[in-house]
């Protein structure tokens, strides 16, 4: 089983992008924005407490969400691969990540970079804030601090994999498909 790490900083695309591999590659996407969200539409303990720090621009705490991870991982089987959105976002989720992976001898076989200018960013986030009804997309501040918390304690994960050989940075501007594309080409020559 092949296992990718879409990644990127909020606005990205990784959501977007991700739909459109899994239908292409038949792969599994797991994002942890959409078990939190789900979690919050059922109003279920751990929604409740994962909101406030969604709702502030924060990261939910790491047990949280290596927990969740932990547990679609064990439900896991038949499928050729997993796209990861959203997770890891920390250096200890990483690691989480990769010990789960090891102890099923297997491993990170890449995570894709999308690459966007910080303006393009806020210009994609502040649209869907309009669109869609996400409470963390709507208050400029709460824009600019996921992307400060991204910055910080999200972008040193690419290090850790690039020192593993498994970094490929792709450009996120441009049109969905062309996008798509190039995630595309880069899995099916370089991973798969
Ligand atoms: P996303 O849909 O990936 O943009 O995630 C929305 C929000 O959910 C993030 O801003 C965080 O507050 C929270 N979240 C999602 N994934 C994680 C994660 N791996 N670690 C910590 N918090 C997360």
């Amino acid at each position: 089983m092949k296992h990718i790490i879409l990644f990127g900083p909020p606005g990205a695309g990784k959501g977007t992008q991700a739909a459109l591999l899994v239908d292409h590659l038949g792969f599994l996407h797991i994002s942890t924005g959409d078990l939190l969200r789900a979690e919050i539409a059922k109003r279920t303990e751990l929604g409740i407490r994962a909101a406030e720090f969604i709702d502030a621009g924060e990261l939910v705490p790491d047990e949280t969400v290596i927990g969740m991870i932990r547990n679609r991982l064990q439900e896991m089987c038949m499928v050729p691969g997993i796209i990861y959105d959203g997770f890891p976002r920390t250096l200890p989720q990483a690691n989480a990540l990769d010990a789960m992976l090891a102890s099923r001898q297997e491993q990170i076989d890449g995570l894709l970079s999308l690459e966007v200018p910080h303006e393009e960013l806020i210009k994609r986030l502040t649209i869907r804030g309009e669109t869609s009804g996400r409470s963390d997309d709507t208050d400029l501040a709460t824009i600019e601090n996921r992307i400060e918390v991204y910055e910080k304690k999200t972008k040193p994960i690419i290090d850790h994999y690039e020192a593993l050989g498994h970094h490929y940075p792709v450009v996120g501007t441009g049109n969905i498909d062309e996008i798509s594309e190039r995630l595309i080409t880069v899995i099916k020559t370089r991973i798969i």
